[in-house]
């Protein structure tokens, strides 16, 4: 009897003692940030962690899944950058990318003429060199929108090519706006600020580099350590569950405790609780998300940093019609002019059309095209059915492509569903011009809630990254960083 008291005795100390040195960590949101961040705590040590994911799977914005015989994105797909870039630094040595050179397109009206590759070429260098100095001519020269600044500056350089009329110049303009609201997702690109535009850090090196027959999905293998060796895969996915909506962060106990409720009731407690969800779901629920109600300067960052929408199409064929080359990269672009945008948009099924930007070739995936819709039209897609959607592109690439190719119809379409989804609500943030008329930054956004100078409510999720917004690399560095903020803040107690 008096062995097993002292038995009881030694366990129940040992339970104190683990509880202690491993404080109870929630994350929500088993995205790259959520991942990342459970993935460096249990490599440090911490156990006592729960992923709660709202989905029915893991990976948030990266998702892929197989169409037809291959595995696609409908989120994040390409690794934008090498140099400090931590998921190219991660996935460099392991043979498992694929860069994207060499990279071909052209540009098609709705019609079908071909206009003229070299001078389309040599004014999309325009607007790419552009864009590559952003940083420096918005800066010096340009505190608008960063629609004003490049019409102004591409209005000068078209002068240079007489060979561009009115209507061309108009519909290059249209173009470049919706390319432009694929990396910054705003309505238009007079809504993205030129000013901020400079926060975003490009990687050195190729922007698009690919995951060959497989998709970004492999990048959470890496950071579970089960490649390149499964044995020593870290428990992250033993600690999600997944199905688990967070309804309520009640952070207002007196012990400093945060009390998580999902919506099936469940509830959980927690010494810190690190938040991935989008910054499209904060804008969305954070007044009823939250107890207390968040502060008002959280909540201006939360309104007025920029968080919008992108739709990808992904087109599968019998053949590869559309790539008689054999072409590793590239695509078709399409212009419209203004007359056919205005008859797109007097039809709610059609509006949508006008923003998407062209049908491009899918890297080690060659019986697939995809279409990326910008901005607006990806919103706007939301009244239009899979199988409208299905018919309308088939109909456009055949207008588009039947004078120069023997086009063959598609036989299956599959397309993301971002803004629809109230665990996302949209794609990713950028900078608008709210974001510098009110000051906002991802820095305040990543702010911790303090209680007693211990963080218990941690904000983590690409656009809490001030440098890296938009993207999984700055996704991960963000979940790496609020790790490390708790791992620190008790290496400091030891
Ligand atoms: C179409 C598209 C294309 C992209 N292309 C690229 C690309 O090529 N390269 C690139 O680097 N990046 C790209 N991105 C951006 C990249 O995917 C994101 O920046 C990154 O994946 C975001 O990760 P996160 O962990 O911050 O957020 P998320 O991935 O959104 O993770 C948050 C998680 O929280 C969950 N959640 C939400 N609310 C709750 C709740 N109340 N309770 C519990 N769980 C909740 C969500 O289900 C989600 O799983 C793309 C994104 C999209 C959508």
């Amino acid at each position: 009897m008096f062995y097993r008291a002292i038995i009881l005795f030694c366990l129940i100390v040992a339970t104190i003692s683990t509880g202690t040195k491993s404080p109870r960590i929630v994350i929500v949101g088993a995205g790259a940030s959520g991942i990342a961040a459970a993935a460096k705590l249990l490599e440090n040590g911490y156990e006592d962690i729960l992923i709660l994911e709202a989905e029915n799977r893991i990976g948030g914005r990266v998702n892929t899944v197989k169409f037809d015989d291959y595995w696609i994105d409908l989120g994040a797909q390409w690794v934008h950058g090498e140099k400090g870039n931590v998921v190219y630094e991660l996935v460099a040595s392991l043979n498992l990318t694929d860069h994207s050179s060499p990279y071909e397109d052209k540009v098609y009206t709705s019609t079908g003429e071909l206009i003229d590759p070299v001078m389309t070429k040599n004014i999309t260098d325009i607007y790419l060199q552009y864009m590559d100095s952003v940083e420096e001519i918005t800066r010096v020269e340009c505190n608008r929108s960063i629609g004003e600044c490049f019409e102004n500056k591409l209005n000068n350089d078209f002068a240079r090519f007489p060979e561009v009329n009115e209507t061309l110049k108009e519909q290059l303009l249209w173009l470049f706006d919706i390319m432009q609201t694929s990396y910054d997702p705003a309505d238009t690109w007079y809504d993205i600020s030129a000013k901020d535009y400079f926060e975003y850090v490009m990687c050195d090196g190729d922007q698009v580099i690919n995951w060959k027959e497989r998709g970004y999905s492999t990048v959470f293998d890496i950071l579970m350590k089960k490649i390149p060796n499964p044995e020593e895969e870290l428990p992250v996915l033993n600690k999600t569950i997944l199905n688990s909506e967070v309804t309520k962060v009640d952070y207002s106990t007196e012990d400093d405790t945060v009390k998580l409720t999902t919506h099936d009731g469940k509830e959980y407690v927690a010494d810190h609780v690190i938040m991935t969800p989008s910054l499209g779901v904060l804008k969305a629920q954070h007044e009823t998300l939250f107890n207390p109600a968040l502060s008002e300067s959280k909540v201006r960052n939360i309104k007025n940093l920029g968080y919008g929408n992108a739709c990808k199409i992904f087109l599968a064929f019998n053949d590869t019609w559309f790539n008689p080359t054999g072409s590793k990269n590239g695509g078709y672009r399409i212009i419209w002019t203004k007359e056919e945008r205005e008859k797109l948009d007097s039809n709610p099924k059609t509006r949508w059309l006008a923003y998407a930007i062209g049908f491009f070739f899918v890297e080690h995936k060659p019986r697939l095209l995809y279409i990326w819709v910008s901005g607006k039209g990806a919103r706007l897609m939301d009244d239009v059915t899979d199988e409208e959607v299905f018919d309308q592109v088939s109909q456009m690439l055949y207008n588009m492509m039947s004078k120069n190719y023997n086009v063959s119809r598609p036989i299956a379409v599959i397309r993301s569903k971002w803004h629809q989804n109230k665990h996302f609500r949209g794609t990713y943030s950028y900078r608008s011009m709210e974001t510098v008329a009110t000051n906002s930054s991802a820095t305040q956004l990543a702010e911790p809630i303090v209680k007693n100078k211990k963080p218990v409510v941690l904000f983590g999720g690409e656009a809490t990254n001030e440098h890296h917004f938009s993207t999984v690399h700055g996704a991960i560095g963000s979940g790496w960083r609020e790790a490390n903020r708790l791992i620190n803040l008790y290496a400091k107690k030891k």
